[in-house]
């Protein structure tokens, strides 16, 4: 699909889906036990992706609370929401900045990641990322000398976290929490439900996280999206308990020019789309946080140092090279039968 018409497509599946939950919200689902308990569904926009819900024997207010945190966090973290943390730290001219507890702890995370990493992953990528248009249809990008020039701006240990609570980010740096805040904010709908539903499964576009068990208890299936094949297409299927399961592929936002594929995650050595054996990058973790970064990670670093990385690392992965071979570390195979779906299904 070309990606000026994403935010169209994305809007069309919204009231879809929005359509399909709303008739199936509050259904009786069966329970071993022989009680009834209630499935309540929804799907809503946020952080410019779908998120879509399924909570079983969920209170009534639950949904609506889901909604509201959902809401808060985008006006907390959102690069384009003015007032935001974040939107108040790249305008803040180099001097410190207080910011919410949890913005803080983020990039706490996001600074050891992107060390861990040697900074394949950097929330400093923000001068870069907004020399590219990966979602509007323009396929704006940058000449090379602009692009290089905003190179010196990537540094995450130049993002000081300081021990008031503040942060200072030096004057021209800016950041961008994309590849991080969507895996937090599913850590924290998880923890909101997990004492107030019997099983729920969450996804926000890529970052799924499945709290306790199906109606029938049996574990909830998690799909593997085929990153070669159509969109919303899944290759493989995996049990899953309690754990967060994310996936950052080339193939979700991305434009062709000149027969060469640009997606949106870019390499912080050169400031172009990551020139990566990878078509996408699945991490399976209690942290949906540390989970989002690091496949955002592997991506940028390809296959061999990926695996080196989530070795080392203990990480439950699943690499999908864009030539169709899968390669999974030792604990994803330890833990998790792949039960492949032979094709797009
Ligand atoms: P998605 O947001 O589509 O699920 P990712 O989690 O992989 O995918 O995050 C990609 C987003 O992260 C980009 O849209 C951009 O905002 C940001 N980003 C791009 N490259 C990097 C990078 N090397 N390190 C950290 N964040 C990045
Ligand atoms: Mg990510």
């Amino acid at each position: 699909m070309r990606p000026g018409k994403r935010n169209l497509f994305l809007r069309i599946v919204l009231i879809s889906l929005s359509l399909f939950f709303v008739l199936h919200t509050g259904c009786p689902a069966s329970a071993d036990s022989g009680a009834e308990i209630a499935r309540t569904s929804g799907v809503g926009f946020y952080f410019d992706t779908v998120v879509s819900v399924t909570l079983y024997g969920a209170d009534e207010a639950l949904l609506d609370e889901i909604w509201t945190a959902c809401g808060q966090y985008e006006q907390l973290l959102s690069k384009t929401v003015s007032g935001s943390d974040v939107d108040r730290i790249n305008h803040s001219n180099g001097q410190p900045v207080p910011v919410s507890p949890e913005t803080y702890a983020i990039l706490q995370s996001a600074k050891s990641i992107s060390e861990g990493s040697g900074g394949a992953f950097s929330v400093t990528i923000a001068p870069l990322t907004a020399l590219w248009d990966f979602t509007g249809g323009t396929q704006r990008m940058p000449d090379e000398a602009t692009r290089l020039s905003k190179l010196p701006l990537v540094d995450d240990q130049k993002l000081i976290l300081n021990e008031d609570g503040s942060v200072t980010l030096p004057e021209g740096m800016e950041i961008d929490l994309g590849g991080i805040a969507k895996g937090y904010i599913a850590d924290r709908i998880a923890e909101l439900i997990k004492d107030r539903v019997y099983g729920a499964i969450l996804n926000f576009g890529g970052n799924v996280y499945v709290v306790g068990n199906k109606p029938d208890q049996s574990p909830f299936r998690v799909g593997i999206r085929d990153p070669l094949g159509e969109e919303g297409s899944s290759c493989a299927v995996i049990s899953v308990y309690e754990n967060s399961v994310v996936t950052s592929g080339i193939y979700e936002r991305y434009f062709i020019k000149d027969g060469h594929w640009y997606h949106h995650i870019l390499d912080p050595m050169t400031g172009s789309s990551a020139e990566t054996d990878l078509a996408s990058a699945t991490v399976v973790s209690k942290s949906s946080m540390i989970a989002d970064a690091m496949a955002t990670a592997c991506i940028v670093m390809g296959s061999e140092r990926a695996m080196e990385y989530l070795t080392e690392n203990g990480a439950d992965a699943l690499l999908i090279l864009r030539d169709g071979t899968f390669l999974s570390t030792e604990g994803f195979d330890h833990t998790y039968q792949l039960m492949p779906l032979g094709g797009s299904q």
